[in-house]
Formats: structure tokens, C-alpha cells, sequence
């Protein structure tokens, strides 16, 4: 049986010519709003002929940096800079981003674990199935802006995968080398089937994710990679004039080959790690150290990478969990192709 049509409304045109600002509602009914409805910003900037790029945020709703860089955007884009048309989704997962989580506070849900998407599920769900349906559709080009949230600090990277279509992955890898972060890497995901990527590739669009710092915030440094970013990605992909600016050390590229890449904790405690993101560390290294808060005097459990490589992310809070993510190590290599 086919999906019901999404009961999510635009108040904007995705047709009409110059700068319109409105949401995208989902009805809701609820105990604080009976006939109610979630109210996701949506910003349509379009002029002329040229391909639709869509740009997206807080598809995880504590990684600012994305959400930040949108919303200016979304304020500052003119008609008359733009061949063709950017749809600006500062804010994917209102609900978790209004209250500061990761996740929807309306039903738990990680948009990012919830596509394709569906018109009769949750909130989340739904909203997932709009952008599979509706968006995507309509959309050429998709940046979607990730960073490492709240538990998470990440190095800057543009992202692509790899994909059965080799002309499809060579044009994302071309735009995830040109948004212009200090690194670039081809991902290897280890459950792809509900992220937005795949909903988005799956459908023959050209995808590009990133990862641009975290702990859920943003430093002057992030927002201007993520700013320049964004506008070298319109500039690579023909909806804005200008050259595409890349940064004054030459572009580092990175691999993920396997699942050693991730330290994990098999202690609480209160955790001191040894590097600084992008440091180089060597297979057997002390690079991060768990102390047990309960009593003094008592020494740490040491965890050593496996592998050598550059610590691409951390965890970001002191305190520390089994099974928490304590370190990512990543390959250096000479190419992605
Ligand atoms: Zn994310």
C-alpha cells in the first residue's frame, strides 16, 4: 500500500522567484497545544535558471555549529547572488533542538536514525518522511551540517561515501573536498540504513556531510569553516558566483577503515584524554586516562590506541561511561579517490 500523503504543510512557494521566509508545520495535538502544530523555519532563496541545493541543520539538535551558520545565512542570502534555488533548513529536529538535545523531547526520537520516515509514526518520523518525499525530490545537491554535539568534539571535515554509482560518488566527493574544511574523508558507515545520507543518495542526489567541532557549541574557528563551507559548497555547485576558498595548509585526508578507529570506555570514571584533536598518535600510546572518583590515591586505567593516526574525536564531557566513545583515531592517506 502506498504512504498517505505527509500531513506536513509548507507556508512558503518552493516555485516562486526571490526570498521567502516561513515554516514547515506538523500538526500536533497534545496537552499543551490541542490543535497544535511543530513549526520547523524554513528559508527559500530563488533566481533564474540553475539546480536546487538544500541545506540543513539540526538534523541532530545540539550541533550548533551548522544551526548557526544557516540561520545567518537564511537572513543574508539575496535573490540576485543566487542561479537557481537554495532551500535553507537551519533546524531539522525543532523539538530536539529547542531543548538543547540530541534527540526529539517530544518522543525520543534521532531524526538521523529514523529515514526513510513515516507519514503515520511519531513526530520524528514524520518529519523524517517529508524530507524523503518532499525535499529530497525537489533538491540536486544536499549539505547536511553535523557536528560532534554535546558529548562529542570532532576535527572539521566534508564528507562523502562510498556509493554503486561511481559518477554519484565522484561529484560528492568533489563537493566534500570543496566545502573546504581543514579535512575531507570518504565515511564507511556502519548502519547506513536510516540515516538522511542514505535517503538522500538512494534517490540519485548528490550528498555531503560534515563534522565541524562540538561539545555542544560553536568557537569563532568553527563558525567561520562552517561559513566559508557552506558558501564554497554553493560556489562548487553552480548557485553562487566566486571562487572556492580553501584553507592556507593543504586539505588533510583522512580514512576509517575499521571499527579499531573507536576507543570505548570500559570504565566510569572522570576521564583525562593525553592529545588534542588533529594530534598525531602512535599504536600503543596512552591517550587517555579513567579515574575512579571515589576514592584518592587509586591509579587511573590507561587506554592506548590501536592503530597509528590523528585523533579525529573525543569525548567531550570529563565524566565518562562504559561504553562511551573516549577517542576516534583516523588514517591519513595521499588521496580519496
Ligand atoms: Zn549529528
Amino acid at each position: 500500500m502506498s504512504k498517505r500523503p505527509s500531513p506536513i504543510s509548507a507556508t512558503v512557494d518552493f516555485d516562486a522567484a526571490g526570498v521567502q521566509h516561513g515554516f514547515l508545520k506538523l500538526p500536533i495535538s497534545d496537552d499543551e497545544s490541542a490543535w497544535g502544530a511543530v513549526m520547523i523555519p524554513v528559508t527559500v532563496v530563488k533566481n533564474g535558471e540553475g539546480p536546487t541545493a538544500l541545506l540543513t541543520g539540526g538534523n541532530h539538535g545540539d550541533e550548533y555549529e551548522g544551526i548557526t551558520s544557516l540561520m545567518k545565512l537564511s537572513s543574508s542570502l539575496k535573490a540576485e547572488d543566487v542561479s537557481g534555488r537554495v532551500i535553507i533548513v537551519p533546524i531539522m529536529n525543532v523539538p530536539a533542538a529547542m531543548a538543547g538535545k540530541r534527540t526529539s523531547a517530544m518522543d525520543g526520537g534521532n531524526l538521523n536514525r529514523s529515514f526513510p520516515g513515516d507519514p503515520d509514526g511519531t513526530v520524528t518520523e514524520k518529519i523524517a518522511d517529508y524530507f524523503t518525499r518532499v525535499m529530497v525530490p525537489m533538491s540536486d545537491v544536499v549539505l547536511d551540517l553535523h557536528s560532534g554535539g554535546r558529548t562529542l568534539d570532532i576535527i572539521s571535515f566534508g564528507a562523502s561515501h562510498v556509493l554503486d554509482n561511481a559518477d554519484q560518488q565522484s561529484q560528492a566527493l568533489a563537493g566534500a573536498k570543496a566545502f573546504g574544511a581543514p579535512y575531507a574523508m570518504t565515511m564507511f558507515e556502519l548502519d547506513a540504513a536510516a540515516l538522511f545520507d542514505t535517503a538522500v543518495e538512494s534517490q540519485g542526489k548528490i550528498f555531503v556531510a560534515t563534522e565541524l567541532g562540538g561539545g555542544g557549541t560553536s568557537t569563532p574557528e568553527s563558525m567561520a569553516i562552517t561559513e566559508r563551507g557552506v558558501r564554497n559548497f554553493l560556489i562548487h555547485y553552480g548557485l553562487l558566483k566566486g571562487h572556492v576558498e580553501m584553507p592556507a595548509e593543504p586539505q588533510v585526508y583522512l580514512d576509517m577503515p575499521d571499527a579499531s578507529c573507536y576507543v570505548q570506555s570500559e570504565h566510569s570514571g572522570l576521564l583525562e584524554l593525553t592529545y588534542a584533536l588533529g594530534d598525531h598518535v602512535a599504536k600503543g600510546d596512552v591517550i587517555a586516562r579513567v579515574y575512579d572518583m571515589t576514592r584518592s590515591g587509586t591509579p587511573p586505567v590507561e587506554y592506548r590506541a590501536e592503530r597509528d593516526g590523528i585523533l579525529m574525536g573525543r569525548r567531550f564531557p570529563a565524566l565518562v561511561n562504559m561504553g562511551d566513545t573516549i577517542a576516534v583515531i583516523a588514517d591519513v592517506v595521499d588521496s580519496l579517490d
